[in-house]
């Protein structure tokens, strides 16, 4: 009866996880078409407006780092991304209180990656990488971000930022990032194979060795009071937690898995076959694992409601205008 529980009590929190990934998986797919009719109309391509769904923005975390640190020097919030900026501070939020579950739970490259760790997993293509790239996996992800950082840290001072944020290229960045993906160069094809590729062969390729978002994230959630905990004295072992870990995390020898590659997504805690061995805890307590994910989606929903009551949620830029600028985006820079 117990185990029966048990099973009916890991399956939930399995398919909790995967759930959410997908509905916003899905989710963002129609964000996707809606931002494309739009950014059609803004180019001239169709004639049919459809409004840019700001949501779009969270995908611009260089302009809302920028507008970030203004925010903090001013006290002005953007409203040219007035969503991006939202969407930014909500990630930095759930790393800080709720480890990285932006990635975990809602991020579409974190859930690709798991997608096609699966798939190279029945393709029997995952590798297990010798211990010492470890180190070596990270730096790359390390040093991009250090560069990121230090654009508004060191070499752009507010009046510089300033002048960014109001650029005609930040106007339409959006829209320059999605001509990026649909006007593939050479090198852009290479290295998506590559990527694909690796991610097939090396769990969560990209996030572990390549993205600067997700190592901001997993520095903040060093601080997170929240994390994963193993009983050692109950735990025998079995290796099935850090199977089924899409960053490989080597939970077997942890007692609190405080890393920066946690995602808090809890599938270590579902494969383990030891009643209670494997928990969340904040600080010491033990709490339902079903936290990280709920309250990160109660703290989205009340980001994203205080921005809707308040006014910083939609660009406040005029579509005319936006339109405008679209006529000559291939030949626009940031310089
Ligand atoms: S590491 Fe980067 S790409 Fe991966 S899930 Fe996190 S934010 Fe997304
Ligand atoms: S240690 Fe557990 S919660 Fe953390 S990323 Fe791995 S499987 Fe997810
Ligand atoms: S799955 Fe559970 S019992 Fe097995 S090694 Fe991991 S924590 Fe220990």
């Amino acid at each position: 009866m117990r185990s029966h529980a048990l099973l009916t009590k890991k399956k939930g929190l399995l398919s909790l996880h995967h759930t959410v990934q997908l509905l916003f998986l899905g989710y963002l797919c129609y964000i996707g078409y809606a931002f494309l009719g739009y950014a059609r109309w803004a180019m001239g391509e169709s004639a049919n407006y459809l409004p840019k769904p700001p949501s779009v923005e969270a995908f611009l975390p260089i302009s809302s780092m920028l507008a970030a640190k203004r925010f903090v020097l001013t006290g002005n919030w953007d409203m040219v991304h007035p969503a991006g900026l939202c969407l930014f501070f909500f990630a930095l939020l759930t790393a800080l209180f709720l480890r990285k579950s932006f990635c975990g739970y809602l991020c579409p490259l974190g859930t690709l990656s798991e997608l096609l760790f699966h798939a190279g997993r029945r393709l029997g293509l995952v590798r297990t990488l010798p211990v010492w790239t470890k180190w070596l996996l990270p730096l790359p992800k390390y040093v991009l971000l250090a560069f990121f950082l230090s654009l508004p840290l060191y070499l752009m001072d507010l009046p510089a930022i300033e002048a960014f944020l109001s650029s005609h290229y930040n106007l339409v960045c959006d829209t320059k990032m999605l001509l990026f993906f649909l006007e593939p160069g050479p090198l852009l094809i290479a290295a998506l194979v590559l990527l694909v590729f690796g991610s097939l062969c090396i769990p969560s390729f990209w996030c572990r060795a390549f993205c600067p978002y997700g190592a901001l994230l997993g520095l903040l959630a060093l601080c997170s009071p929240i994390a994963i905990r193993r009983n050692p004295k109950q735990c025998i072992q079995c290796q099935k937690c850090q199977e089924a870990c899409p960053q490989q995390i080597a939970v077997p020898t942890k007692v609190r898995v405080n890393l920066p590659e946690c995602t808090g997504c809890l599938e270590c805690q579902a494969h383990c076959p030891v009643p209670d061995c494997l928990g969340v805890s904040f600080g010491k307590k033990s709490v339902p694992g079903q936290l990280v994910c709920l309250g990160t989606l109660c703290l989205l929903l009340a980001i994203y409601t205080w921005a809707r009551l308040t006014n910083h949620w939609v660009s406040q830029i005029p579509v005319e205008m936006l339109r405008i600028l679209h006529e000559n985006i291939h030949s626009l820079t940031h310089y």
